[in-house]
């Protein structure tokens, strides 16, 4: 990045600080991973110049046969992980490839029943400011009360009195497993599509660690960004039937150019996704979510749900008297990045939150195991049971400090940027 530290040396040191903050914080955002070096060439190539309105062999632009090539790998890698019908890589974000199902699907004023956002949905599967809240007609289900996990028979029997033209499933900050099946005979049972959104937990379903929806439903869409381990994107996968629907729904209907570069990335991230490291990589995941969720829990901590089966899961801090918003700030200052969360049927507003939402995929990106979890379940606990106290805060950076120093990240990238 010579040339840029050059021209424009104001990006060049944010770009130089956000890699050493990436490098030097215990980053557990949940819907966050760190791409790998191949990710990041793919995505800064070239490919960002070529305008290829349309679809490969078929656009609107010429001088497309090299940025065709990078398409057709992608989505012929997408079908080979995920084993769909069809595929559309073009998507520019996961709002974006849930709007196109929307859309394709639906006619405005339509019932969608959809996870509420209170309880672990995404603001796209119908919050009142998102298009999904404002030109359809939400209706939510939450989780149980006492278990706060889904309750099929209560999502059935809300299917049955909204007669909902489509259901979405998929989750933001749940915990548990879905279970697709169950989903598929309500969508049955009433008519209606089923349409899934496994963006947090592609990357467990591609190495078959999370059942995959994709004999169950009509579309399922995902980002690429979370435990995928891709550029920040999306796609959307569907039966052969709803295909030209769809690819015309994300071009013309909602979007122009694809980002060839972006695309180019995506492929790169599919192939890494096809090899056995990646299997291992999601186990690992797992592994971790569990052994961090275990050790809070040891700690004194209420987790949501009772702990987990995925990459995430949600502390409760009420019984602590500090609010998700404090936790996650005094977090911060110490060097561990969680955010915010609701946790279900929370008395505080979204902006202030009874919990912190926790995820494993990017530490394990470093290499880090169930050992490394137990020491970080303790820097949590010692920040949170001390969020004021600004020793506690030190201390935790100097640990945070001395923990990823032995897991480094980019280290080429850092070297040069900083020569
Ligand atoms: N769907 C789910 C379940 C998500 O959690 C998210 C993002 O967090 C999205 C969709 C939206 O992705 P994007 O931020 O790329 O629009």
């Amino acid at each position: 990045m010579d040339g840029l530290r050059k021209k424009d040396p104001e990006v060049y040191r944010a770009i130089l600080d956000e890699t050493k903050r990436e490098n030097g914080n215990l980053e557990l955002i949940a819907s966050e991973n760190f791409v790998s070096e191949e990710v990041l060439e793919a995505q800064g190539s070239v490919l960002t110049n070529k305008y290829a309105e349309g679809y490969p062999h078929a656009r609107w632009y010429n001088g497309c046969h090299n940025v065709d090539i990078v398409e057709d790998l992608a989505i012929e890698r997408a079908k080979k992980i995920f084993g769909a019908e069809h595929v559309n890589v073009q998507p520019h974000s996961g709002t974006q490839a849930n709007m196109v199902v929307y859309f394709a699907m639906l006619k405005p004023g339509e019932t969608v029943l959809a996870m509420d956002l209170a309880c672990g949905g995404h603001l796209s599967h119908g919050h009142p400011h998102n298009f999904s809240g404002k030109f359809y007609k939400i209706v939510p289900y939450g989780v149980n009360r006492d278990t706060e996990t889904l309750d099929y028979d209560e999502i059935g029997s809300i299917a049955r009195e909204c007669k909902p033209r489509m259901i979405l499933a998929g989750a933001s900050a749940y915990p548990r497993m879905l279970d697709f099946k169950k989903f598929r005979q309500i969508a049955d049972s009433v008519g209606a599509f089923l349409f899934v959104d496994i963006a947090h937990i592609a990357g467990l379903v591609a190495a078959g660690l999370h059942e995959s929806p994709i004999n169950y439903a009509e579309f399922v869409t995902s980002t690429t960004h979370k435990t995928l381990r891709g550029p920040r994107g999306g796609f959307i996968m569907c039966r052969k039937e709803f295909a030209k629907k769809i690819d015309s729904e994300v071009f013309p209907g909602l979007q122009g150019g694809p980002l060839m570069h972006v695309i180019a990335a995506k492929a790169v991230c599919f192939k890494e996704a096809l090899s056995p490291a990646f299997k291992a990589y999601q186990k690992q995941i797992l592994k971790n979510a569990k052994a961090l969720a275990g050790e809070m829990a040891k700690l004194g901590y209420r987790i949501v749900a009772g702990g987990t089966d995925t990459h995430l899961f949600l502390l409760d801090l009420t019984a602590k008297d500090v609010t998700g918003k404090d936790a996650a700030a005094a977090l911060d200052k110490a060097g561990i990045t969680v955010n915010k969360n609701l946790i279900p049927y929370d008395k505080k507003s979204p902006f202030v939150a009874s919990g912190v939402r926790i995820g494993t995929p990017a530490v394990t990106t470093r290499g880090m195991k169930e050992p490394q979890m137990k020491l970080i379940a303790h820097l949590i606990d010692e920040i949170l049971s001390n969020p004021a106290d600004e020793k506690a805060a030190s201390n935790v950076r100097k640990e945070v400090k001395g923990l990823v120093s032995k897991f480094p990240l980019y280290k080429s990238l850092v070297k040069a940027l900083e020569r």
